[in-house]
């Protein structure tokens, strides 16, 4: 039987979720849940000093607002697998990586920082490219390397063999092959005993029986390293996958400092966008359905998702796009649930304005704003408007009656018979006169929603 698939995301927790690591949770859980498979949420928090209060639960949350909940995480772990956050697994690696040394797969480094230091600037002067580690470079005594030792003045690194290429059949960009002599010795436990990310990640990907890898592409360079270490254990590799970047209009990589787009999953959330439409929009940032189809349900999305089908060149962040997702989500909310999320009573007003409002809103914080129009109405009238007969005809017709929708329709189009007039030359000095507004939504609604007394008042003095 064919192993079952199980991807992982697996943060940092530096901070809260950018638009850039929630697309690679994206695919990984639609990949994961189009193959049936399991999405497993782990924790990359070895770096202490990065790490933030609450990076973890913040993460989660914003993942679980988003419709992607992880079948393990640290909350909800396997036994089976482990540890989901590496710092509580340190053992775990350095046990393994003493196997590598006792198996001369990997040795202690004893140079310094500054020693180390040393060896770059003499390779550097030598006009070498990048630096490659040499072992036999630091010379030093019996008696200094047993004080050192004692000390655990060390690093451990892995033991490269000689012109070996270390290749992968990528699931975005096809086969990558890279020589070890290109690589050199790197380092797999840091001297204060943490482990590095490349060792760190294939024991966990090991460990987790994690069989496809989806992540970004600044991390092609770290995949030969990887495969390095499962060669060395005699592991099998997951398969890999390395997503384009994400870039702004102008074609540039997305910086997280760039305050002119919202990057952060919390913004859309705070502003009230349909983390449906968040979703949706996500999956096409380097993906696109075999039927061209835009607008898709997460279970639409996990049926059609097609890992051939991710993009080979980098996805444009398109925030016009993105207010197009979420005004048509926007408009499929039921009135009534829109009603409570702007604790508004729920009568014929509210509903006439969550139904006018909801067609051309992208997100609840507008359609909050737009209420101001109605709850801090306008006391002066600031753009330049001359009554006439129009307005006249129409107020001498609507004081009288039911101020329903309906029967402002009916007037206005009592006012155009009755005058002849139409067009703009109908609707402009009603639309003046009635909201102060040159532009709003449909008259007959907007005159409603602007209540009876208000329109009154305000045709009284133009007559
Ligand atoms: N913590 C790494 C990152 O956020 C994970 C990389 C990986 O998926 O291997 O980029």
């Amino acid at each position: 039987m064919a192993n079952k698939i199980r991807t992982r995301y697996a943060p940092s927790p530096t901070g809260y979720l950018h638009i850039g690591g929630a697309r690679t949770a994206l695919f990984c859980y639609l990949f994961a849940k189009h193959y049936n498979g399991d999405f497993v949420f782990r924790l990359e928090d070895t770096d202490i000093e990065r790490n933030v209060v609450g990076g973890e639960a913040s993460q989660l949350d914003n993942l679980a607002w988003l419709g992607i909940i992880p079948d393990e995480s640290p909350l909800k772990p396997n036994p089976k697998y482990g540890k989901y956050r590496q710092s509580e697994k340190l053992d775990v690696y350095q046990k393994l990586a003493n196997e590598l040394i006792d198996k001369k797969l990997a040795y202690k480094a004893y140079d310094s920082t500054e020693e180390l230091a040393l060896q770059h600037k003499e390779q550097e002067d030598k006009g070498v490219a990048s630096f490659r580690y040499d072992p036999t470079w630091l010379k030093l005594s019996k008696e200094e390397i047993a004080k050192r030792d004692a000390n655990k003045e060390y690093s451990i690194r892995l033991a490269l063999p000689k012109n070996v290429n270390y290749d992968w059949d990528d699931l975005v960009r096809g086969k990558i092959s890279v020589n070890s002599d290109d690589i050199g010795d790197f380092v797999i436990v840091k001297s204060d005993g943490y482990p590095t990310y490349n060792f760190a990640v294939v024991v966990d990907d090991h460990q987790m029986e994690i069989t496809n890898v989806l992540r970004g592409e600044e991390h092609i360079t770290n995949t030969p390293k990887q495969l390095a270490i499962y060669k060395a254990f005699n592991w099998t590799p997951p398969i890999f996958g390395h997503l384009t970047i994400i870039t702004n209009m102008e074609g540039k990589k997305l910086s997280k400092r760039d305050k002119s787009l919202k990057q952060f999953i919390e913004d859309y959330k705070n502003e009230g966008y349909c983390p449906e439409a968040i979703f949706n929009f996500l999956a096409l940032l380097g993906w696109t359905a075999a039927d061209a189809s835009e607008i898709m349900s997460k279970e639409e999305l996990i049926k059609k998702f097609d890992p051939s089908r991710l993009s080979k060149s980098p996805s444009k962040f398109d925030i016009v796009k993105m207010e197009w997702f979420s005004k048509q989500y926007l408009k499929k909310i039921p009135n009534e649930e829109l009603i409570k999320k702007l604790n508004l009573k729920n009568d014929e007003w509210s509903n006439v304005y969550v139904e006018t409002y909801k067609q051309h809103c992208a997100t609840i914080l507008e359609l909050k704003n737009d209420l101001k129009l109605y709850t801090n109405v306008k006391s002066k009238l600031d753009i330049p408007f001359e009554t006439n007969d129009v307005v006249k005809h129409f107020y001498n017709l609507i004081k009288n009656q039911e101020f329903t929708i309906e029967n402002i329709q009916k007037t206005i189009e009592q006012v155009k018979n009755d005058l002849k007039v139409s067009g703009k030359n109908l609707f402009m000095p009603i639309r003046i006169a009635t909201t102060y507004e040159e532009h709003g939504p449909e008259l007959a609604k907007a005159i409603y929603l602007f209540g009876q007394k208000a329109v009154l008042e305000r045709l009284k003095k133009w007559s």
